[in-house]
């Protein structure tokens, strides 16, 4: 057990590298995890496997994801010097520990996970593979190779955390107690919709991305649907079922109730309340654009990061696994003593 973690509590979170994030994920997210990383451990992992549940065909794609993952991270102000960065792929203890724990999960149990149902639907992929089904598990290996004690969520992502809770009992209770149940840790998370009222999203074309230049914004901002019932500026409007009025509520909090008023009395047009959101939007993106700037032009911060990360993951990562290796007789002591061939 490290240091840190007689101290304080430890965390795993993070994100699939399937492009850059957006405004949706800061405001789900990122903005939590930046003040969880003063208060706990936090390990943010980039889970690449998990993209091969639905980007099977799409893996040259990975690194520069990655890469944007990073950049998005950093310019948010997720610090490396307080967290630790790593990729899912390069602990191949993750893999291992995935393996053990599908041995204690049946079928059954996993075809009723209502997110993986929910997921499988969205992907609208003709068939589900055995990873896509049991990438729960492997998430439970990610939350489990470090020991995590919380996991911060959504409501959507319980029924994942709830499985690994089960797949730590499970093991603690057939060999040792080697893993703490992980509890989840619900934060206020406050979903913004992408610009049609869907769920923001990549596959939707529907994000402002934390990337996008001023006059993206803009331009999204102008395609984005409001109350349908209002045709003229002079209409009374239902702020609370328009896009526009969330993207204020979001970043425009002072402002939010003067335009939730004036809306409701007919007296702003959507064009001028949406230049308004596009404003602020982009006030809010503008110093992230500055960080991102910096550290595109210092890929050597990325790297040291991704180094100190993988270094520290791996070590807490070959701990666990000489624990599950002890708690389950396999280390072969008697047959391999001496030998180079001893894992760990
Ligand atoms: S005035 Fe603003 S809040 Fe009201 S419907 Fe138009 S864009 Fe939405």
């Amino acid at each position: 057990m490290n240091k840190d973690k007689e101290v304080k509590k430890r965390i795993l979170t993070g994100d699939r590298p399937t492009g850059p994030l957006h405004i949706g994920h800061y405001a789900g997210s990122l903005a939590n995890r930046v003040r969880l990383q003063d208060e706990y451990d936090c390990f943010f992992i980039i889970a690449d496997y998990q993209i091969l549940t639905d980007h099977l065909k799409e893996t040259e794609q990975t690194e520069p994801f990655i890469k944007q993952v990073l950049l998005d991270w950093l310019s948010i102000g997720l610090d490396p010097q307080k967290s630790t960065f790593f990729i899912q792929s390069q602990i191949p203890e993750i893999a291992e520990l995935t393996m053990y724990f599908s041995m204690m999960v049946t079928l059954a149990r996993l075809q009723r996970n209502p997110t993986v149902k929910e997921e499988f639907k969205a992907s609208r992929l003709p068939a589900m593979s055995y990873g896509f089904l049991g990438y729960p598990i492997s998430q439970a290996a990610d939350i489990l190779i470090v020991r995590s004690d919380l996991v911060p969520v959504g409501e959507d992502q319980l029924a994942h955390v709830e499985q690994t809770r089960e797949i730590a009992r499970t093991f603690n209770g057939i060999f040792r107690e080697v893993f703490p149940v992980p509890e989840a840790l619900v934060g206020e998370v406050s979903r913004l919709p992408g610009l049609d009222g869907q769920k923001m999203g990549k596959s939707r074309d529907n994000a402002i991305y934390l990337k996008d230049n001023p006059g993206e914004v803009r331009q999204k901002v102008n395609t984005a649907i409001t109350d349908p019932a209002r045709i003229k500026a002079t209409d009374k409007g239902h702020p609370h079922i328009c896009n526009i009025y969330k993207y204020h509520c979001a970043f425009n909090g002072e402002e939010a109730p003067e335009i939730e008023n004036r809306c409701r009395q007919g007296k702003i047009g959507c064009v001028v309340c949406k230049k308004k959101a596009a404003e602020k939007v982009n006030a809010f993106l503008d110093p992230i654009r500055e960080k991102r700037v910096f550290f595109e032009a210092r890929p050597s911060i990325i790297k040291e990061a991704l180094r100190e990360g993988y270094e520290k993951t791996l070590k807490e990562s070959r701990e666990t696994m000489n624990l599950v290796r002890e708690a389950m007789h396999f280390s072969y002591r008697d047959l391999l003593e001496g030998e180079k061939i001893v894992a760990g």
